[in-house]
């Protein structure tokens, strides 16, 4: 492992979870120095739900990012999609990695709570604990297949606007076609990253209800909980890589980031 070089060592570990990542790193001192050595590993840390792994693991290996290591900060994207068990709040993220741009926390239909953590983060913000203007982040996923009636996200996205620098992105957004009521249509659509919702590959730019058959094919539209057995492997186990890729084209062009990294890096050289 030693004798390879970082980008090759840099592909591997971006195949893997960051709970595994530290088991490695615990093996033995030419481990330890051999990752610690490639800040790039660190940019992005991903949960993967298939491990099981306990809560009480979770916060053991985010207990390891300090800023007294260097560590935390050079965290800018963390994907904890399907970790839906654990109700690892995506609020911990955010206040724990200031330099979070992405975060990925798809699929938890059971522990997101929108509105509580709108109400989270407005106390922060309120109690000083993140100040006004100073998060990194750009791009908030959320989506699952079950969020599309009687949620509200304006209040996240003006909470958002409140504590991030930058407007923030999000994967949901409103169907907004106009309704027979003379109002725009309030459900909600996934609408990053857009993968394809139809058997015949079709994307749709409205709800279900208010765009009920494919326009390509002329099928009739489902709920999006109902998935269309072909573009079934899109959302399996191959879930996080595909996310991965797309963060990947985002950071590259984040360059300044590698600098500032570089720096904070020192503090771990012994
Ligand atoms: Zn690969
Ligand atoms: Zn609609
Ligand atoms: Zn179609």
């Amino acid at each position: 492992m030693l004798q390879l070089p970082p980008e090759l060592v840099l592909h591997v570990f971006s195949h893997v979870d960051v709970i595994s990542t530290f088991a490695f790193l615990d093996t033995c001192r030419a481990h330890r120095q051999l990752l610690l050595g490639i800040p790039e590993i660190w940019r992005t840390i991903v949960f993967d739900p298939s491990l099981d792994a306990s809560v009480s693991d979770i916060y053991a290996v985010l207990r390891r990012f300090r800023s007294s290591n260097g560590l935390e900060e050079l965290i800018t994207c963390v994907v904890m999609d399907g970790m839906d068990q654990h109700f690892l709040s995506l609020i911990v993220m955010l206040v724990k990695f200031k330099k979070l741009r992405i975060l990925s926390a798809r699929d938890l239909r059971n522990s997101l709570n929108i509105e509580a953590d709108t109400k989270v983060l407005r106390e922060l913000l309120n109690c000083g604990t993140i100040e006004a203007k100073s998060l990194a982040l750009r791009q908030l996923y959320i989506y699952h297949d079950y969020l599309t009636d009687r949620q509200n996200i304006r209040p996240l996205i003006n909470v958002l606007g409140l504590v991030a620098k930058h407007s923030v992105q999000l994967d949901v957004r409103e169907c907004g076609a106009p309704t027979t009521y003379g109002h725009l249509c309030r459900h909600l659509i996934r609408c990053l990253p857009s993968l394809p919702q139809c058997t015949c590959m079709a994307y749709f730019d409205r709800c279900h209800r208010c765009e009920p058959y494919c326009k390509v094919c002329g099928h009739t539209r489902q709920p999006p909980f109902v998935k269309p057995k072909n573009i079934g492997g899109l959302l399996g186990s191959d879930r996080w890589r595909l996310n991965l890729d797309q963060v990947g084209q985002t950071l590259s062009q984040e360059d300044e980031v590698a600098k500032e990294v570089e720096d904070a890096f020192r503090l771990f050289e012994e």
